[in-house]
């Protein structure tokens, strides 16, 4: 075990069949915490918890579609009766849904399929987990947004992505001030490109590559899954307990510039 930054927690994690979600199931357990890996994808999400107790940690699968108020009610629920608190929620489940056109040419199908994972899932999750929170008296949540909630991208095609991870940013700011002296914090990670099966999609279809989008980093290369988990993990922690309401890019000095 890496340390006790997480040691005694119980980490729910949306999302976290693949990519960052399931990296950072596994450094959340490598830090010391109990994990719900909770997607919609079943396949993945058991794989996840195959992997979390292979590497003899703690963890559980539920079945979330984040777009359902009453699923995600359950999510919760279900991390509660299985693991008796809920300290650290990751709110990362989130779809890329470019390929639909420039901005004047996206379809209201694709800005309601972007906005309904992506912004309302979020606000969803955070609802439920902040009533469960204000039960208990604390918890954190880290809210995984991307430097599309910072800044725009040059990139044609993911205007509504932009918009809905702009909105994560605020859901984010509005619940830190809410629940500032309620022993809640509420943070985002904000990460630059990161190779993932939504970066490979990106690529295979054309709208980025591998090279031009490692040159868009200062830092010249992709972020590996693990490392945005890092840091999702030391916002989830009791050694951030002054931060909140940040939303904290993990980019490689992208949006330094
Ligand atoms: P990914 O596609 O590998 O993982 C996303 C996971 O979310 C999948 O397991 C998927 O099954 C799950 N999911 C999708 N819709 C869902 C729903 N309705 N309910 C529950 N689960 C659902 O992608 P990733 O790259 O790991 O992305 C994770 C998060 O990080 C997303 O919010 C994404 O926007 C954000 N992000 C990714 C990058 C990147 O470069 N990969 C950069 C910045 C931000």
């Amino acid at each position: 075990m890496a340390g006790s930054l997480l040691d005694g927690k119980v980490a729910l994690i949306t999302g976290a069949g693949s990519g960052i979600g399931a990296a950072t199931a596994l450094v959340c357990s490598r830090h010391g915490a109990k994990v719900m890996v909770a997607d919609i994808d079943e396949d993945g999400g058991r794989r996840t918890v195959a992997e979390v107790r292979a590497a003899g940690g703690e963890a559980a699968f539920v079945w979330v579609d984040v777009r359902q108020a009453r699923a995600v009610e359950d999510m919760v629920g279900s991390t509660v009766e299985r693991f008796g608190r809920l300290d650290c929620a990751v709110n990362n489940a989130g779809v890329d849904t470019a390929g639909d056109g420039r901005f004047h040419e996206v379809s209201e199908e694709s800005w309601d399929a972007s906005m309904g994972v992506n912004l309302k899932g979020v606000w969803w999750c955070m609802k439920h987990e902040l009533t469960r929170m204000l039960e208990q008296g604390s918890g954190s949540i880290v809210n995984v947004a991307s430097v599309a909630g910072l800044v725009g991208i040059e990139a044609p095609f993911v205007s509504p992505y932009i918009a809905a991870k702009h909105g994560v940013v605020g859901l984010t700011r509005a619940a830190a001030l809410e629940y500032a002296t309620s022993g809640i914090r509420v943070n985002a990670v904000c990460p630059g490109a990161v190779r993932t099966q939504m970066v490979d999609d990106l690529i295979s279809q054309g709208i980025m590559t591998l090279e031009q989008t490692a040159a868009y980093h200062p830092i010249g290369r992709y972020a590996g899954p693990a490392e945005i988990g890092e840091a999702i993990a030391w916002l989830s922690s009791d050694a951030a307990s002054f931060v909140t309401g940040v939303p904290m890019a993990v980019d490689g000095a992208m949006t330094a510039r």
